[in-house]
């Protein structure tokens, strides 16, 4: 049995280390486009603000480590086409010589690239790039791109376009680096993954760093600076009233999110989906035989929307698993996903899991969120922090159907939005949320957990008339 990966990054080695764990006499190869395989592109931000203090530190694994596993890996080779019914890639290797490559079962993670938003100066043959200081940010060389411009030119400003989770991540990781950070995003709010009652804390804490949040801010042209000017570039924008803004900096940041890299598996017949990735049944069997595909490149099996499309590492590691499994003739599935995700912004962290009210509306729930705050543990034992809280429940069953949380990093946020991920994926009620027997010492927590507090406050509230929440209810801090 040979199977075949295309990408070397968290779906494709996930599948490799699964086929290799369950059947190690299994023929695994894995095809890569570039010499980083099984890289955390995850911790590209802190290796960027130096806190990691060498690329080679964000490997999951080192290649020999993955060669030890029994895979096969062929690096700085791009698969050119598959053809299905001779079961068999089309690859360009390393020296540029094409080779077909035979295979039993092939799977593609061939990942997401960054989207390019319609923006001046950005494409034709006259565009911005890396020499001029303008990045986009997804792979390792992308990395080493933004790096060679930190270090040959010594930035002193960057302008970040766009404020979601990895534009945060790196006003965050600039600022760190000494740079003056201006960010730009074009919708009301910064990080548009949460509420903007969240949003709004977000933005407050990048202000507080220094970073200039612009908001309502489109970007329209990037452009080489005049000779004279202090700054390298120009990024000229509109804001939502219609005033002109425009910004000089030295390093441009392009971060508007991802589309799925699904053009092998289309040419090769697969169909595709939601925002043009590649279609999957939950085994992660796409519509050609003998083809599974997993991670970015791939729709979303989500719990409560169905088909979405929703590229997060932690998926990709568990689609790779399923297809690594079911190519060698298992039955496993993809249980689907909630969306659960975090991010650090500075001191604080912001995380949600399963939908937001309109998200919920939009999917035939009878939502209700009701915001709160909690302690993250006993107020009088020194370092606690107060967590602000937005409960999304069904009105008609009390079903819990998301949560969003926003509060200091050492609050625990992560492993707590994890609670309600629980309880989402196994269809809790708000009120059992409630009743979970969830661990307690004052220099750690409350008797009532801040979750549960949260969900206390979201049963007193929706058993009131009228809902929609004047503002934060505040839970007193229980005794205890
Ligand atoms: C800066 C940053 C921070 C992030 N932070 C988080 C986070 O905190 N939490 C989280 O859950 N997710 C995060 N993500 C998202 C996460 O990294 C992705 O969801 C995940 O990497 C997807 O893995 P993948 O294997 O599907 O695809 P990718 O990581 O996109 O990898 C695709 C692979 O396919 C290869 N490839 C593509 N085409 C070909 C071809 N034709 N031939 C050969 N090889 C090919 C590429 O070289 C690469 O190895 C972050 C992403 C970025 C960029």
């Amino acid at each position: 049995m040979h199977l075949v990966m295309i990408g070397g990054s968290d779906a494709g080695i996930s599948a490799a280390l699964r086929a290799r764990e369950l059947d190690p006499a299994a023929d695994v190869s894995v095809v890569v486009a570039d010499a980083y395989p099984n890289f955390s592109i995850c911790g590209i931000p802190y290796y960027v603000s130096g806190e990691v203090t060498h690329w080679r530190n964000l490997a999951h694994r080192t290649i020999a480590d993955l060669r030890a596993t029994g895979m096969s890996l062929r690096l700085d080779t791009v698969a050119q086409r598959i053809d299905v019914p001779a079961r068999k890639l089309l690859v360009t290797g390393p020296d540029g010589a094409e080779e077909l490559i035979g295979y039993d079962k092939l799977i593609v993670g061939t990942g997401a690239m960054p989207a390019m938003p319609p923006i001046g100066g950005l494409g034709g043959p006259d565009a911005l790039g890396a020499a001029d200081g303008v990045h986009l940010l997804h792979s390792m060389g992308d990395t080493f791109a933004v790096m060679r411009t930190l270090e040959d030119t010594a930035p002193a400003s960057a302008v970040i376009i766009g404020a979601g989770y990895i534009g945060l991540e790196m006003a965050d990781a600039l600022t760190i680096r000494g740079l003056r950070v201006t960010q730009m995003e074009q919708l009301p709010e910064v990080l548009p993954t949460v509420d903007p009652a969240l949003g709004a804390l977000v933005r407050d804490e990048l202000a507080a760093h220094g970073v200039e949040v612009l908001t309502g801010t489109t970007v329209q042209q990037i452009s080489r600076a005049h000779a004279g000017q202090a700054a390298r570039v120009r990024v000229d924008a509109q804001a939502a009233d219609g005033a002109a803004v425009s910004r000089l900096a030295d390093l441009v940041l392009v971060v508007t999110g991802v589309r799925p890299e699904s053009r092998l598996a289309a040419a090769a017949g697969a169909t595709l989906g939601v925002r043009g990735a590649i279609s999957v049944d939950t085994g992660m069997r796409t519509a050609l035989p003998d083809v599974y595909a997993a991670g970015d490149c791939v729709i979303t099996h989500h719990r409560l929307l169905g088909q979405t499309y929703l590229p997060l590492g932690t998926t990709a590691h568990k689609q790779g698993r399923v297809a690594g499994e079911n190519a060698l003739g298992g039955d496993r599935e993809f249980a689907g996903s909630l969306g659960t995700q975090v991010v650090k912004i500075f001191d604080q962290a912001a995380a949600r899991t399963g939908l937001r009210d309109h998200e919920a509306t939009a999917a035939g729930f009878d939502p209700v969120t009701v915001p709160s705050q909690a302690d993250d543990h006993k107020a009088y034992y020194p370092g606690s922090h107060r967590i602000t809280m937005r409960v999304t429940g069904d009105k008609q069953t009390g079903r819990l159907l998301g949560l969003q949380l926003f509060g200091h990093r050492h609050a625990e946020i992560a492993k707590r939005i994890d609670i309600a991920a629980t309880a989402i994926f196994h269809g809790m009620t708000i009120d059992a949320v409630s009743d979970l027997d969830l661990s307690y010492t004052p220099p750690l927590g409350s008797p009532w957990e801040a979750v549960q507090m949260g969900a206390q406050a979201w049963t007193r509230q929706s058993s009131m008339a009228g809902i929609s929440g004047p503002g934060p209810a505040i839970i007193p801090s229980q005794a205890g």
